[in-house]
C-alpha cells in the first residue's frame, strides 16, 4: 500500500476540457441580428430604390413626352395656319378676279356673241372657243398671274360651265370646252355666288382645291372664275425630316402626306369619322377605302402613344371647326424611351452596387464580430488555463495529505541548495565543530504498518498527518520538510551546525513519542527513526541523500525510535 492519495476529483475538474477549449459559439449567436438587420437594409434599399426610380423615370418620361406634345401641338397649329392661309389666299384671289376688267370684258363680248356651246359637239366648241377675241391675252394673263400668285390653275367658265379660258390653255387645250356644271364649286358659285371644293381633277386625277367667285353684271351671271390649288402644291410645309405628316380631309382620308403611299386612306376611326363609302368613292375615285397602318399603343397621364412602323409616336391634330381639311403631325419618342431605359440600367446598376456595400458591410462587421468573440473566447481559455496551470503547479510541489513539500519538489529544493553550499566559499574548514553547512533528516515512522494494520488506514493517515505537524514545528521556517512517501519524511537543515542539526532531531524523536494521535475511539502514540548526514565537498545531493538512507537503515537496524548521524 505504498500509494500517493491524489485529489483526483478536483483533478478531473481541473482538467475538464470546457476549461481550454476556445467556444465562441455563444457570442456568435447575436451576430444573427446583424444578418437581419443587413438583411431589412437589402429589403429597404431595393423596395425603396425601384419605388424612387420608378416615380422618377416616370416623371422624367412625362414630363418630356409632355413637352414634346406642347412642341408638336403649336407646329401643327401652325402647319394648319400656313394651310388655311394658302387656301384663304386662293379664295381672295378668285373674287378680285371676279372684278378684273379684262375677264369682265371678254364675259361682255362672248355674251354678245351668243355662242351656242350646248348645241356643239366637244371637238367643235374647241374650234368655236378660240375664236372668242381677246381670249388668248386673258390666257396669258391668268398664265401670269397664276406663277406670280402661286396658284395651279386659273380658269374661266362660262355661266353654262363651260370652261373659255386658262391659264393653261396653252400648254394643252384639252381643257377647253369642257363642261364643269356638275361640280359644287359650280353649283354653289351658281346658287351662292362663290363657292368651295375639294375634289380629283377630271382631266389630271390630282386632288385639288378649287375656289369659285361668279361674275354678274346687273344681276345677271356672265361666268365663274376659278381658282384651283393641287394640294400637294399648297402643303409645302409638310417637312419631310418630320416622322410623319398628314393633311387630310375633314372625314379623314389623307390628301396629301410625307409618305405617299398613304394618300387617300382614311386615317382610322380613331381620328376621324370616315366618309360614307359611296362619297369616297365619288370623290376619290378609288375602290376600297384602306385605313392608315397606325394604331394607338396605349394613353397615359393624357400622352396617347402610336405605334408607326413599330415605333412609338406621339400625334398632334390641327383642325379649324367647320373647316375642311385637318393637319396630323406624328413626332417619333422611341428615343425617349430607350433614354428611360438608360435611366434604369443606371438605376439597376446603384441598386446592385447598394446591395454590395450592404452584404460587403455585413461580411466585413461580421468577420470582425467574429475575430473578437474568438479572440475573448481564447483570452478567456487562456485565462483557464493559466489558473489551471498554477493550480496543477500547487499539485505537483504539495503533497495533498499533509500540505508538505513533495517529494519531486522537496528534491529540486534539496538539489538546488546543495549547488548553492558548494558556490559558497566556507568562512572556516568543515571540520570545525562551528561549521554552519547543510544537513539532511531523513524519517521513518517505526512499524506504521501495524498502526494501519491496528486502527485502520485512516488512523494511519491521522498518523502522517500529526508526524508531518510535528516535524513542521520543530524546524525554522525557512527549512523545508517533505513528504518522501508513504510514512518517510526528508527535512533540509540549511546553516546548522551539526550539533544543532542533532538538536532537531532529537526535539522531533522526543515529540513523536510524547504526541498522542487521537482517531474517532482510537488513541495510540508512535515513534520514529531518523538517519542524518552533513553535507561534505563535492558531494551531490543524490550522495547526501543516499547517507541519510543509509543512517536511518543503521538507525532502523539499532533498535529504532532515534538518531543516526552518518
Ligand atoms: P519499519 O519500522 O521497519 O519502518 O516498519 P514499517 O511497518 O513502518 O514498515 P514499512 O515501511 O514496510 O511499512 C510502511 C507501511 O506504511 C506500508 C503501507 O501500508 C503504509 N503506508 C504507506 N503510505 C501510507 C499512507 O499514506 N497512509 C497510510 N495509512 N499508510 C501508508
Ligand atoms: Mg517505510
Ligand atoms: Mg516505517
Amino acid at each position: 500500500m505504498n500509494q500517493e492519495r491524489e485529489p483526483r476529483s478536483s483533478l478531473r475538474e481541473l482538467l475538464k476540457p470546457g476549461n481550454f477549449s476556445v467556444n465562441a459559439a455563444p457570442r456568435l449567436r447575436r451576430f444573427r441580428l446583424l444578418q437581419w438587420l443587413a438583411l431589412c437594409a437589402a429589403v429597404i434599399w431595393v423596395v425603396v430604390g425601384l419605388n424612387l426610380s420608378h416615380q422618377f423615370i416616370h416623371h422624367q418620361l412625362h414630363e418630356k413626352l409632355q413637352a414634346r406634345m406642347d412642341e408638336l401641338n403649336n407646329e401643327s397649329q401652325f402647319s394648319l395656319r400656313i394651310f388655311d392661309q394658302n387656301l384663304h389666299q386662293a379664295e381672295q384671289l378668285s373674287q378680285t378676279l371676279s372684278f378684273e376688267q379684262s375677264t369682265v370684258n371678254l364675259l361682255h363680248k362672248y355674251r354678245e356673241l351668243n355662242l351656242d356651246l350646248n348645241a356643239m359637239e366637244l371637238e367643235e366648241r374647241r374650234i368655236a372657243i378660240p375664236k372668242i377675241p381677246g381670249r388668248e391675252e386673258l390666257d396669258s394673263l391668268y398664265k401670269q398671274l397664276a406663277t406670280n400668285v402661286d396658284a395651279t390653275q386659273i380658269i374661266l367658265l362660262d355661266p353654262l360651265g363651260y370652261l373659255i379660258a386658262s391659264s393653261r390653255s396653252g400648254d394643252n387645250g384639252a381643257y377647253l370646252g369642257v363642261r364643269y356644271h356638275t361640280r359644287e364649286y359650280y353649283q354653289e358659285a351658281l346658287i351662292r355666288g362663290k363657292g368651295r371644293q375639294f375634289a380629283i381633277g377630271k382631266q389630271i386625277p390630282v386632288a385639288s382645291f378649287y375656289f369659285s367667285t361668279a361674275i354678274k353684271a346687273n344681276g345677271e351671271l356672265l361666268g365663274i372664275i376659278v381658282i384651283r390649288l393641287v394640294t400637294e402644291e399648297v402643303v409645302d410645309f409638310i417637312n419631310p425630316t418630320m416622322d410623319l405628316t398628314l393633311v387630310s380631309s375633314s372625314n379623314g382620308v389623307v390628301l396629301a402626306s410625307s409618305d405617299p403611299a398613304l394618300v387617300y386612306k382614311h386615317v382610322g376611326r380613331g381620328l376621324s369619322r370616315p366618309p360614307l363609302i359611296i362619297d369616297y368613292q365619288r370623290i376619290f375615285k378609288q375602290q376600297e377605302m384602306a385605313s392608315v397602318p397606325f394604331e394607338e399603343i396605349y394613353s397615359q397621364h393624357g400622352n396617347r402613344l402610336w405605334s408607326w412602323q413599330g415605333e412609338r409616336h406621339i400625334l398632334a391634330r390641327g383642325y379649324v371647326e367647320e373647316g375642311d381639311f385637318q393637319v396630323f403631325l406624328f413626332d417619333n419618342v422611341s428615343t425617349l424611351f430607350t433614354s428611360s431605359n438608360t435611366y434604369w440600367n443606371f438605376s439597376f446598376a446603384t441598386l446592385l452596387a447598394g446591395l454590395l456595400i450592404i452584404i460587403l458591410l455585413e461580411r466585413s462587421v461580421n468577420f470582425s464580430q467574429q475575430r473578437k468573440a474568438h479572440l475573448t473566447a481564447l483570452f478567456e481559455a487562456n485565462r483557464n488555463l493559466s489558473s489551471v496551470s498554477s493550480e496543477l503547479y500547487e499539485l505537483t510541489v504539495t503533497d495533498a495529505l499533509t500540505g508538505l513539500s513533495s517529494r519531486r519538489y522537496f528534491t529540486q529544493r534539496l538539489e538546488d541548495a546543495v549547488q548553492r553550499e558548494h558556490r559558497q566559499t566556507p568562512a572556516m574548514p568543515r571540520s570545525s565543530v562551528q561549521f554552519k553547512g547543510l544537513s539532511l533528516l531523513l524519517l521513518d515512522l517505526d512499524r506504521f504498518k501495524l498502526i494501519n494494520d491496528t486502527y485502520g488506514h485512516p488512523a494511519g493517515d491521522e498518523a502522517i498527518r500529526s508526524m508531518a505537524k510535528i516535524c513542521q514545528e520543530q524546524v525554522r521556517p525557512y527549512d523545508t520538510v517533505g513528504r518522501m512517501g508513504g510514512e518517510e519524511f526528508a527535512i533540509l537543515l540549511t546553516d546548522v551546525t551539526i550539533q544543532e542539526s542533532k538538536e532537531v532531531a532529537a526535539r522531533i524523536l522526543h515529540n513523536c513519542e510524547t504526541t498522542t494521535i487521537e482517531y474517532e475511539k482510537h488513541q495510540f502514540t508512535q515513534t520514529c527513526s531518523i538517519g542524518i548526514a552533513r553535507l561534505c565537498r563535492d558531494q551531490t545531493a543524490n550522495g547526501l541523500l543516499s547517507q541519510a538512507d543509509k543512517a536511518l537503515y543503521a538507525a532502523k537496524n539499532q533498535g529504532r525510535n532515534r538518531f543516526i548521524f552518518f
